[in-house]
């Protein structure tokens, strides 16, 4: 993104130089990529994207028919100033609004009570022109000047939608691409607005920051897709792909939180979904390998170019990072002086390499099963490597069990 932008800003002054065919051609370029954008973004049921690519259109539509690259009256220069003062309003109102999808009626009313009210207030001030609103609305942030046109509303407001998008994106430490793409669209957008007496800067910016949405889509979609919504791992999808990327030597192991339908029966769903999720964050933190959710409370752990003996020390570490670790089921009853109730949880594993028998990834994984299903018999909170029957013989399987 922060390329793009630098590619947006860049191309901007070399734009002067730009064959005259480019330079008309330009003026359709957000047309089209806000509709590919729209498609896509109807397409993945996501109302957030749509509503800012339709902002974006009306500002690109509005400023054309009205030619506010060189605003003479004084209806011109109230446009320019609505617009610029509308852009950020909206494009921070879309983010803020909660996500509820393309299809709910209801709130797509809402939303077109919305528009509808500013579409009413821009035909009401364009028609009286109070003069106590126009000369709020085109107040100069600094008079007399070539460089910085954006009015004092409008800078305010950028300034404002600017702040709470990074405020977001600061306290809700967001790994969602589009909302770093509503920051640059409003950086972008104020530029280009700043810039817009030039011509087709605007259309060119607003063509990119419709790619970056675009861009956005994309990369969410294939989060959503691949990661797993509970835990935030690597979800079943995502390690099957890895699958296709393996060597020769890898291990897998295969863990299961123990007794965890006893743990949610005793406790509830709420507290088990929190279980969960502390055992994804320590597994997540395994070194050489990757942590993936297979599904349920059943986790893969996989080490490219690794023996299950070298694993093995990791596992273990791991089955004790998870026994280690408390778990708090806090007093339902609030007037109650009794602390908090702590328990813990404990892992098995079972894990295994390729050998004649299992070569592909999925018998792998059946095999690492059969040594978590042979921990889980032999008295659970422990590591089993799986051996070939004909090495089981001699050597039995290598049980790892601490004492915690
Ligand atoms: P074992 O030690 O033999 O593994 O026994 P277990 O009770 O852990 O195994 P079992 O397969 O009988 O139970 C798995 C339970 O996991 C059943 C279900 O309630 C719970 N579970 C699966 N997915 C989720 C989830 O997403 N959230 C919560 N809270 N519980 C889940
Ligand atoms: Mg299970
Ligand atoms: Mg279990």
């Amino acid at each position: 993104m922060v390329l793009l932008s630098g590619l947006a800003i860049w191309q901007s002054f070399a734009m002067l130089k730009w064959p005259q065919t480019w330079l008309s051609l330009i003026e359709f370029a957000p047309y089209a990529m806000i509709f590919v954008a729209a498609f896509i973004s109807i397409w993945l049921n996501r109302m957030q994207p749509l509503l800012i690519l339709l902002s974006l259109l009306a500002l690109h539509t509005l400023f054309t028919l009205f030619n506010l690259s060189e605003p003479t009256s004084i209806g011109q220069t109230l446009m320019l100033a609505l617009l610029s003062f509308l852009l950020p309003l909206n494009l921070l109102l879309w983010l803020l609004l909660p996500e509820r999808g393309v299809q709910h009626l209801g709130y797509n009313f809402f939303i077109a009570g919305l528009v509808g009210a500013q579409a009413l207030t821009v035909y009401w001030l364009m028609t009286e022109l109070p003069l106590a609103w126009v000369e709020w609305l085109t107040l100069p942030v600094m008079a007399g000047q070539q460089i910085y046109h954006l009015s004092f509303a409008a800078s305010l407001m950028f300034l404002l939608a600017g702040f709470v998008i990074s405020l977001q994106l600061y306290l809700q430490n967001s790994l969602r691409v589009f909302t770093h793409v509503c920051l640059f669209a409003v950086l972008l957008s104020a530029f280009a607005i700043n810039q817009s007496m030039q011509p087709g800067l605007l259309a060119w910016v607003l063509t990119l920051v419709a790619f970056m949405v675009l861009l956005a889509l994309i990369f969410d979609a294939h989060h959503i897709a691949y990661t797993d919504e509970l835990t935030g791992l690597r979800g079943r999808r995502a390690l099957m792909e890895s699958f296709m990327g393996l060597g020769k030597r890898y291990s897998l192991a295969m863990v299961d939180i123990d007794h965890f339908k006893q743990f949610n029966d005793t406790y509830g769903h709420d507290i088990g979904d929190k279980v969960l999720k502390m055992v994804a964050q320590t597994l997540d933190t395994v070194q050489g390998g990757k942590a993936y959710r297979y599904g349920g409370e059943e986790f893969t752990l996989l080490f490219p170019r690794k023996t299950p003996e070298q694993v093995l020390p990791e596992l273990d570490r791991l089955r004790l990072a998870v026994a280690h670790q408390v778990v708090t089921i806090d007093n339902k009853d609030k007037k109650s002086k009794k602390a908090p109730k702590t328990v813990n949880v404990h892992i098995s594993m079972g894990v295994a390499e390729p050998d004649g028998q299992h070569q592909t990834p999925q018998q792998v994984m059946k095999f690492a099963d059969e040594g978590l299903y042979r921990a889980k018999r032999t008295g659970r909170n422990r590591v089993v490597v799986s051996k070939a029957k004909a090495a089981a013989k001699t050597s039995k399987a290598k049980t790892a069990k601490s004492k915690a």
